[in-house]
């Protein structure tokens, strides 16, 4: 709506088709820094790089990145980042969603979404809007503070890894959890039409594994839910994407013993039939 609004035209493109679709009209690239339905990790200098070549601004969403992944976005020379708190941030359902702006453009503009709290001088309630300097512009309205309150927690308790090493050594046993899986699945599932949508080159995977099925991947996962494994189901379509059952890894928290019942429940659920009874079958408003 915004970009209609604007006079922009939004282009939806796979990631094999970026390089060629960063032609001199366009204005900014935005890319899911971790893909959601593969799990596969883009390379953030790379692609800021070519976007920045093509005269492109570089808007990187690490919703499936922050706290799973080292992300370096000065390194990198990003413009902007958006990211939500409730994934491997862990503030809970519907946690507050945070923004990044590159110091270099933080005055130049304001979100459209502008609200009191991003005011320069929000009390003086003077009729006319006087964007705040710096970040804080920003803001909208008041802060939800309970749910800030959670999501306090759930980034101390990532800070509480610095002492362990920080985002460094969480990666390393994300790494390592990811590779127990795919390993297991290998091992333990065969036979039953499982793939990996998951790149197995490190550089390019996230801190989750995306599995595919032609049939049954919305019922196994509800299967596997019911059993405690809680993983999602994304649909796939008519052209190159399969259905996806995908597992998050939560280096944090989630330990190496979890990772070899999560696979010991899948495959009793594949070799049971399980999934093929009518109350995994129906579909729900979340997948
Ligand atoms: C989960 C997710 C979000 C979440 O956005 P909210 O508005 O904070 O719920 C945004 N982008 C992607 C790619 C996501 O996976």
């Amino acid at each position: 709506a915004l970009c209609k609004e604007r006079g922009f035209e939004l282009v939806l493109v796979e990631p094999d088709e970026i390089a060629a679709a960063l032609t001199p009209e366009v204005a900014v690239l935005m890319l899911t820094h971790v893909n959601y339905r593969t799990g596969a990790m883009h390379d953030m200098p790379a692609v800021t790089a070519a976007a920045h070549a093509a005269g492109a601004l570089m808007l990187w969403d690490l919703a499936h990145s922050a706290g799973a992944v080292p992300v370096d976005l000065t390194g990198a020379g990003a413009d902007y980042a958006v990211g939500c708190g409730y994934k491997y941030l862990n503030g809970g359902p519907g946690a507050p969603a945070f923004v990044w702006v590159n110091p270099r453009h933080t005055d130049r503009f304001w979100q459209p979404l502008a609200g009191w709290w991003g005011h320069a001088t929000p009390f003086a309630f003077t009729p006319d809007y006087q964007p705040a300097p710096g970040i804080t512009r920003y803001q909208c309205g008041t802060q939800p503070m309970i749910s800030l309150a959670a999501l306090d927690c759930g980034v101390d308790t990532v800070l509480a890894a610095e002492a362990l090493g920080g985002m460094a050594a969480l990666r390393r046993k994300s790494l390592a959890l990811t590779d127990l899986f795919i390993s297991l699945v290998d091992e333990r599932c065969q036979g039953h039409g499982i793939g990996l949508a998951t790149p197995l080159d490190h550089a390019q995977r996230g801190s989750q594994v995306c599995l595919t099925k032609d049939d049954g991947a919305y019922a196994i996962v509800q299967a596997l839910i019911a059993r405690g494994v809680v993983g999602d189901y994304r649909a796939g379509d008519a052209g190159q994407h399969k259905d996806i059952l995908r597992f998050g890894f939560t280096p944090l928290y989630i330990g190496f013993e979890d990772v070899w019942h999560s696979v010991e429940h899948l495959k009793q659920v594949l070799e049971s039939g399980e999934w093929q009874r009518a109350e995994f079958n129906q579909k729900h408003a979340v997948t």
